[in-house]
Order: C-alpha cells, then sequence, then structure tokens
C-alpha cells in the first residue's frame, strides 16, 4: 500500500556463500507504528533492517519504501554506540550534520536541542570514555536524532546493557517516540522488551528466516512501566514464547 512507510513483498535473500537468510518475508509497517522484530540468533533480524535501509537488496521480492525518498529521512542505531573516541559529545552527535554540509551555527542548535531530549546537555564537553554504557547509547541515539528522520532503524541498541539501564532507556525513547511519531523498526531478541515498546511484534523463526507471527499488542499508551509485569504483558509474552520455542 502506498500509505506505508515499507511493504516487504514475498521477500527472499540469499547471501553471496549461499546462505539463506530470508524466505518469502511479507509485512508492511504504518507512519508512526513501533514494530519490533523478534526471533532467535540467525533469523535474519539484521538483514531485514538492512533490506530495509537499502544497504542490502533483496534476491527474490519486493520492497516498497514510499516514505523514504531522501536518504537521510532515515537513522540506524547499533547495539555498539559507535563514537569516535577523541571527539567530545557535542562533536559526535553533530558529525552527520557536519558530514551533511550543515552551518557551525546550525549544528550547534541542533545538537543543544537534540541533547535536552536525551537528557546529556550537562555532558556536551564530556569524551565518550568518561560515560557509563547507558549514556553511550544516549549520545548514539541523539546522533540518530539530530536529522531529525521519520524512520529510526534499532538494531539490538540496548542488548549489551544492564537490565535497569535497559528499562529506563525503554521508558526514555517511548517517550521521545510519543512525542516525535517517528517510524521504528526494533530488532531484539528480548520478547519482554519487544511487547513493552511495541504496537506490533513481528516474530521470525531460522533456517529459512522468515515470519511466523504478526502480533499486534493491544496495549495503549503511554506505558507505565508496571506494564511490563503487569498479566496483559506477560499473557503477549507467554504466547510469543511459545510461537519461539514450540513445545515438542
Ligand atoms: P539475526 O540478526 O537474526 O541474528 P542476520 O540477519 O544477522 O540474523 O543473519 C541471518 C543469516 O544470514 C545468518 O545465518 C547469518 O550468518 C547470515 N549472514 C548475515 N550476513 C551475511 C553476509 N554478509 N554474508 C553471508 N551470510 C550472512
Amino acid at each position: 500500500m502506498a500509505s506505508d512507510t515499507f511493504a516487504l513483498h514475498h521477500v527472499g535473500k540469499v547471501y553471496g556463500n549461499g546462505t539463506i537468510a530470508l524466505q518469502n518475508m511479507d509485512f508492511t509497517v504504518a507512519p508512526g507504528q513501533f514494530v519490533s522484530l523478534v526471533g532467535p540468533s540467525g533469523c535474519g533480524k539484521s538483514t531485514v533492517l538492512r533490506l530495509l535501509a537499502g544497504l542490502e537488496q533483496p534476491s527474490q521480492g519486493r520492497i516498497d519504501r514510499p516514505v523514504l525518498e531522501r536518504c537521510d529521512q532515515l537513522s540506524y542505531v547499533f547495539q555498539e554506540p559507535a563514537l569516535l573516541p577523541w571527539a567530545t559529545v557535542i562533536e559526535n552527535v553533530a558529525l552527520p550534520l557536519k558530514l551533511g554540509g550543515q552551518s557551525a551555527r546550525q549544528r550547534r542548535e541542533a545538537v543543544a536541542e537534540v541533547l535536552a531530549k536525551v537528557g546529556l546537555t550537562e555532558f556536551g564537553t564530556a569524551y565518550p570514555r568518561e560515560l557509563s554504557g547507558g549514556m553511550r547509547m544516549r549520545v548514539s541515539i541523539a546522533r540518530a536524532l539530530v536529522t531529525q528522520p521519520q524512520v529510526l532503524l534499532m538494531d539490538e541498541p540496548f542488548g549489551a546493557l544492564d537490565e535497569i539501564t535497559r528499562g529506563q532507556l525503554n521508558g526514555e525513547l517511548l517517550s521521545l517516540w510519543q512525542r516525535q511519531q517517528w517510524t521504528v523498526v526494533f530488532v531484539t531478541h528480548n520478547l519482554y522488551e519487544a511487547v513493552y515498546l511495541s504496537s506490533r511484534v513481528v516474530v521470525m523463526a531460522a533456517k529459512p528466516g522468515r515470519s511466523i507471527a504478526d502480533i499486534a499488542i493491544d496495549l495503549p499508551y503511554p506505558r507505565h512501566p508496571d506494564l511490563r509485569t503487569s498479566p496483559l504483558c506477560n499473557r503477549y509474552c507467554r504466547d510469543i514464547a511459545h510461537l519461539l520455542h514450540p513445545a515438542p
């Protein structure tokens, strides 16, 4: 459909070494949705993100990306914050704008705004080594947001963080998303995180990578942290766990 941000039609991906990473993958992402992909390692989650970003081409099928006519409408966040160690927080966050040719004044204003959003105003002159893992991830998210993308692709962004920091950043990401209404496609193997964050969860299986369920998470936003341990949330998690680990 033309109104979707992304639509995958029978998409397959075979890598050069013969690995069938994806087979017959169909799903759509509507503007403003928060969609998570969950599944075991190797089921093709990152491949889907790379295909959505246009970094890889499908071997079969078709991908429609009507919203992404200009590449700066999309940002990518990885598990590793991948910050420049010799550059300050401000310089790291400003990098995409500098590469895009924005003036020093434009960069200063945009970086100040985004650092305020992620709660790092006080740390602009700090270096990555002076920050905790959670703060480094906030810098990475700020760098992704500074170009004001409409679409955010996130590949296990909180996978390397401790549980408490992960929970905190989940909440911060949700409140930013609710204010900005970007479209988010979020990869995780943590199904509790997927249910808590998402409007939809696409469950994937491996060998070959494919979608086995597409579940609407019918829980209202804003989502309070207590929702994580609520019976409703647990029911979604249990259903997804059964899909991921069917009884023998
Ligand atoms: P996931 O993100 O779910 O862990 P990936 O998309 O990274 O899965 O990988 C899916 C499958 O494709 C895996 O078997 C992986 O080894 C393989 N794969 C990923 N990237 C490449 C590549 N560039 N070349 C060959 N095989 C790859």
